[in-house]
């Protein structure tokens, strides 16, 4: 049986490349960016005032001058004004561009005006180009101020915006089909038995791919019919770049997704992973490079295995740039015998000095999804240890990252 890193590796390695398109800026948040961004100008573009009030000639302040002539008026966007006399000074706004000429900006605060005269207060005391943020002092034109795979966030949206940019090119989105299985399940909506179980898995598995930004994706469920589901899921096969299954992977009468999916073409790469929850996990490659996940139906396994195996390869697959796994510290001891991966679900809490910690939030077999309300994510304890003891630095998994 694989481990989890194993099974990891072998995922990627199967991994296509869904290649690359252009979109517009306003459909770019949360796509994973595949071009650099290059400063279309220096930034600020202009020597540019960050205070409302005047701006003057320093060195006139410093022969002793207090009151300056109101030679004109400069907001943000006007063009620049020259001073003809180091006496004058340019009632300025935040964001124009320094007049020339001038060096200094006095805030209004500290000025009386009248008849055509700004005067500075009696005990105020300037110093030299104070109030201008400098042209180029945070990049200069041509820096490179975004590198690909970055997911792009509201802040990136700004900086690509500020580089003049329309649209950028981002990677294409893979066409995800998510198909639960199962004879007892009934959609939300529709009128259910008491044998019968509520079907959440397809639902769950779409909002965990959309929260993560993969939102061409669909849903379909399937009853545990071997022709049926072999002639939906060619169907699937030929419209997919990407499989997502629930249930019907275990050793079961009725589990007949390995088997199907067999004679449909896809080749196995692994069937088991030594993990808890999700170990009947299954995973293949179709015919034309379609990447087939098959996860157990238990509703915490469907969910750990899309966040931990789906997600990730999504994401790699997408060129998005990865990072050093993030670690958390355990709240409470932890023991767990079997000779597996424990996938823990956790809440994240606040020790006394502010830090967080990871609470572990044990389910109730794999079938208990409602423990997982308002929890973060899981951590991963390593097999062969039975213990795990308080404060202890382990990985954790978000749900979204
Ligand atoms: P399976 O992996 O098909 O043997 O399913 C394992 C357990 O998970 C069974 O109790 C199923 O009823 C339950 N289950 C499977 N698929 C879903 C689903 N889409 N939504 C909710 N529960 C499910
Ligand atoms: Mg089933």
């Amino acid at each position: 049986m694989l481990t989890t890193a194993e099974a990891n590796k072998a995922i990627l390695a199967a991994m296509p490349d869904f290649g690359s398109e252009p979109v517009a800026l306003e459909a770019a948040t949360g796509r994973i960016l595949r071009q650099t961004v290059i400063a279309e100008r220096d930034q600020p573009p202009f020597d540019r005032v960050t205070m409302d009030g005047i701006a003057i000639n320093f060195a006139a302040f410093a022969n002793g001058e207090r009151s300056f002539r109101i030679q004109g008026t400069q907001a943000a966007g006007d063009p620049v004004q020259t001073i003809t006399d180091p006496g004058n000074c340019i009632e300025i706004m935040t964001g124009a561009v320094l007049p020339v000429g001038c060096d200094c900006v006095i805030p209004v605060e500290r000025i009386s005006v009248g008849k055509g005269i700004a005067k500075i207060e009696i005990d105020y005391e300037p110093q030299p180009n104070q109030f201008i943020h400098p042209r180029g002092s945070d990049h200069q034109k041509a820096h490179c101020v975004l590198s690909p795979g970055i997911r792009i966030n509201a802040m990136d949206i700004a900086i690509i915006a500020s580089c003049g940019l329309a649209q950028v090119q981002v990677s294409k989105q893979p066409r995800v089909h998510v198909i639960s299985t199962g004879n007892e399940l009934v959609p939300a909506g529709q009128a259910i038995a008491d044998h019968q179980i509520r079907l959440s898995n397809g639902p769950a598995v779409v909002a965990m791919l959309e929260q993560q930004g993969f939102t061409n994706s669909m849903h379909e469920h399937l009853l545990d019919d071997f022709s049926q589901l072999k002639e939906s899921l060619a169907a699937h096969l030929e419209a997919a770049d990407v499989l997502v299954l629930s249930g019907g992977v275990s050793m079961g009468k009725a589990d007949f997704v390995p088997a199907v999916l067999t004679e449909l073409g896809v080749t196995v790469v692994f069937h088991k992973i030594s993990q808890r929850p999700g170990k009947p996990m299954w995973f293949g490659v179709g015919p034309h490079g379609q990447v087939v996940f098959a996860l157990p139906g238990n509703p915490v396994s469907t969910l750990v295995c899309c966040r931990h195996y789906v997600l990730p390869a999504l994401s790699t697959a997408s060129r998005r740039k990865t990072w050093a796994q993030e670690m958390i510290t355990l709240r409470d001891t932890v023991t767990f015998k079997p000779p597996l991966t424990c996938f823990l679900p956790v809440k994240l809490i606040a020790n006394e000095s502010g830090i967080s910690e990871a609470q572990p939030v044990p389910t109730n077999t794999s079938g208990d999804f409602s423990s997982l309300a308002a929890t973060d994510g899981y951590i991963e304890l390593e097999s062969h240890h039975a213990n795990f003891a308080a404060g202890m630095a382990v990985p954790l998994h978000r749900w979204s990252f």
